[in-house]
């Protein structure tokens, strides 16, 4: 399976990308967990998308292109893989798709989460990661056993930088700006599956095995 998911900023890629990957047995690529890694590690790269990220703009496309190709050319991907927040814009779009069809690679499918906007504002500013294993939980919508720490290693939950109420709402303007027109590319190009994500989390994932299924 090779498969984009899109979605507004919260509308719960990551927690879907995590059942997906899980039940498709696909490498799970999500630039916004590689730029986060970068910054953690101290990188080039991670200095160059922190002052983006903070702000909640989009990281130059010349920097992110590039990730994105390196790694989808890793051995892992070979028989499908799940791209996380990748494309974000027409001209990735573009690249993406010059370098799959570079390498004679099509797209099984684009999944995209519907959330309506007035909503994501909570869902970001609750949002809480594992600092260690980087699962997701919410502070109403998804807590964990122990306030505060993860139930599968025990780390510390924390809040991530951009999370905050300007920046989550700057995020979801970019995404009207940049990513929005990204909806009818994909259904001019037949690949786009739209499911409900104003749903329970178990329901929002059974839709999209069934969208994916057909
Ligand atoms: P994205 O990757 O799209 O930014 P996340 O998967 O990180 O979004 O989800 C954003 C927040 O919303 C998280 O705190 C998550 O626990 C919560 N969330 C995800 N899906 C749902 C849902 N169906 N109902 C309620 N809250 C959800
Ligand atoms: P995400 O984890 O998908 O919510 O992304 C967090 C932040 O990382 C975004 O607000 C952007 O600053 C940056 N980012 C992630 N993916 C991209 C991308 N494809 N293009 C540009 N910036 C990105």
């Amino acid at each position: 399976m090779k498969l984009l998911i899109m979605g507004r900023p919260g509308a719960g890629k990551g927690t879907q990308a995590e059942n997906i990957v899980n039940y498709y047995h696909i490498p799970h690529i999500s630039t916004g967990d590689m730029f986060r890694a970068a910054i953690k590690n101290k990188t080039k790269l991670g200095l160059e998308a922190s002052s983006y990220m903070e702000k909640g703009e989009l990281v130059p496309d010349s920097l992110t292109t590039n990730i994105v190709c390196e790694r989808l050319q890793e051995p892992d991907c070979k028989d499908g893989f799940l791209l996380d927040g990748f494309p974000r814009n027409i001209s990735q779009a573009e690249a993406l798709d010059k370098f799959l069809s570079d390498k004679g690679i099509c797209l099984d499918a684009v999944l995209d989460i519907n959330v309506p906007a007035s909503i994501l504002i909570d869902r970001m500013v609750g949002r809480r990661v594992c600092k260690n294993c980087g699962a997701t939980y919410h502070v109403e919508f998804n807590k964990p056993q122990v306030e505060g720490v993860c139930d599968k290693c025990g780390s510390p939950l924390v809040q991530r930088a951009d999370d905050t109420y300007d920046t989550a709402k700057n995020r979801l303007d970019v995404y009207d700006q940049n990513t929005a027109p990204l909806l009818a590319y994909y259904e001019a190009k037949n690949l786009l599956k739209t499911v409900d994500g104003n749903q329970d989390f178990a329901k929002v994932f059974a839709d999209i095995k069934n969208v994916l299924s057909k």
